[in-house]
Formats: C-alpha cells, structure tokens, sequence
C-alpha cells in the first residue's frame, strides 16, 4: 500500500515514516510539509532517522497514494485534502483543531473517496471514550464532570480535540448542551451549575499527551484516566486505519467502524 503523509516533518510525521518504514506493508509515496520548512528536499527517511526512502520532503503532493495520513494543521489540511481526495486516495486525518467549517470541508470529501477523522488513533483512548459515556450515564447528574488534559508545551490548540471529544461523550450521555463547557475558570465565578462540564488544559514540556475525567460526588470520586507515555499509540492507530480504508467504499468513517462496537 502507497502513503502520502501531510506534516512529515513534524512530531507525529517522523514517527509515522519510522513505523511504516519498518512495516513492510506500506511504501511511502509522498511526504509533505509546509512552504519555508526548513526540511524540504531532504530525503524523508533519513529526516526521520529511518534511512534513506528515496522521498524527498515536498511542499505539494504530485503523486497518487492509496491512502493519504494527515498530522499537520487546519488549513493545511483544508488545502491540501482535496487534491489528494481528487487522485482517489482515501483520508486518515488526524489534525485537531479544526473550525467547524474546516471540519465541513475535509467531511466533504466523504462523497468522493473513504475518510476517518478522529481526534485521537490510540485504542486505549477509544476505549476511554466508552467507559466515560457509560460512567456518565450511571452516575447522572450525581456527578460533577471536569476534564483534565496535559500537552506538551508546543500543542497549538487548547482544549485538545480528545478533550472535547470527551466532553461529547458526556454530554450525550447526560443530555447536556455543548455550550454547558466551561473552559477553565478564573475570578468570581459562583456556585458551579450542575449542568456544566470543565474544561483544563495544562502545557508542559514534551509530555505527549494526558486525559483524566473526573467524576466528583458527595464524599467520593472517580477519575478515568489515560497517559501516552509516547505517540506510537497514535502512529501504530493511523497506520492501522490506514491499512483498513484503503479498500473501503467512499463515506465518512469513525473509530466505531474500525474498532468495532464491542460489549457494553
Ligand atoms: P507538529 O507541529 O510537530 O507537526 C505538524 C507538521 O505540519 C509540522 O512539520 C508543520 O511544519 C506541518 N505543517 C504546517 N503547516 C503546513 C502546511 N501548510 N503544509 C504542510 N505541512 C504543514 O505537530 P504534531 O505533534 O505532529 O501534531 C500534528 C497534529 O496532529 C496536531 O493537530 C495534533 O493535535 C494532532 N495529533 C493528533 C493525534 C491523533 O491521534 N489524532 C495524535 C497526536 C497529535
């Protein structure tokens, strides 16, 4: 199977050219990063520490691939998605921090090729997702609910999309308007209403990435918690994704359709 990866050069980029590299059903086709980077023309295997690829970092993708992973930014996503849509290649997206209508546009090209967009590729962050909706919906309105996520100090958005994912899983299950988030909290803010969820982002070092909800009752807590202790549950994810898409129908996919529904 043929890859084209968006944000080669970054975090999640190299880790992604390292891991496919060494599995040998994939072959990287293209490796993208953005105009100025200082990277650009190098061999893409050797950037990552993987050797030498025979890729060189671009600044446009030129080249078919059967499926196309996206860890970059919004807008680059957005401009760089449909072309790769338009050569047939199917969408592994995993950039957060999407507008509403960037998140429309990229969902837009389910009509044409298979997309998945998630927040986060881990299966033990998917797995958190449903024990928080299900503890959610067990314990009510007898809990208050705050999330608590920790990233590295060069993340560019806050909340983290996991985060907010999250919170929508609380939300449908107590339902709960989305617009109950409150983001952190500072001077007078009075008694905290039952129907709100908080929102805490915390930005240090390299950390690669930390949830915990906290279910707080009277006299007692529950806290559901997951720590990547480094991003190859993100990568290994994608590349498993990856691997399911590629032969699927155009549509928009999520990580229930990989995973499976499993047993409440
Ligand atoms: P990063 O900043 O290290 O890498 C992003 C890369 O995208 C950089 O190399 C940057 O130069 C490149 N880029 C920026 N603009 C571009 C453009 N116009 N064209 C091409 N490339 C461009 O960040 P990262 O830690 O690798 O994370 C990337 C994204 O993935 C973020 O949105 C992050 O939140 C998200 N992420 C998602 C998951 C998940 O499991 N879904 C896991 C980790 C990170």
């Amino acid at each position: 199977m043929t890859l084209g990866l968006l944000g080669a050069a970054g975090r999640m980029g190299r880790r992604i050219i390292q891991l496919s590299a060494a599995d040998p059903a994939f072959r990287i086709a293209f490796a993208v990063d953005r105009p100025g980077a200082a990277e650009i023309g190098q061999d893409a295997g050797t950037l990552a520490g993987a050797g030498p690829l025979g890729v060189r970092l671009a600044t446009t993708a030129e080249v078919a691939a059967d499926v196309v992973i996206d860890f970059s930014s919004p807008a680059a996503s957005v401009a760089l998605l449909p072309a790769c849509a338009g050569r047939g290649a199917a969408l592994v997206v995993g950039t957060t921090g999407f507008a509403p209508d960037q998140r429309r546009q990229v969902e837009a090209l389910a009509d044409q090729v298979p997309v998945l967009i998630s927040a986060n590729f881990s299966r033990a962050v998917y797995v958190l997702m449903r024990l928080v909706a299900r503890a959610a919906a067990l314990l009510g309105e007898s809990a208050d609910v705050e999330i608590v996520e920790r990233h590295h100090r060069s993340k560019a958005d806050a909340p983290s999309g996991t985060a907010l994912r999250l919170a929508e899983c609380v939300a449908a299950s107590r339902g709960l308007d989305p617009d109950s988030y409150v983001h952190g909290r500072s001077g007078h803010t009075g008694a905290r209403p039952r129907d709100q969820i908080g929102l805490h982002a915390l930005r240090t070092a390299d950390n690669p990435g930390e949830h915990t909800v906290v279910f707080g009752l009277t006299g007692e807590c529950l806290e559901l918690s997951h720590r990547a202790l480094n991003r190859d549950g993100f990568v290994l994810g994608a590349l498993d994704a990856a691997k399911q898409l590629a032969n699927r129908p155009a549509g928009l996919y999520s990580m229930d359709d990989l995973v499976g529904p499993g047993g409440d």
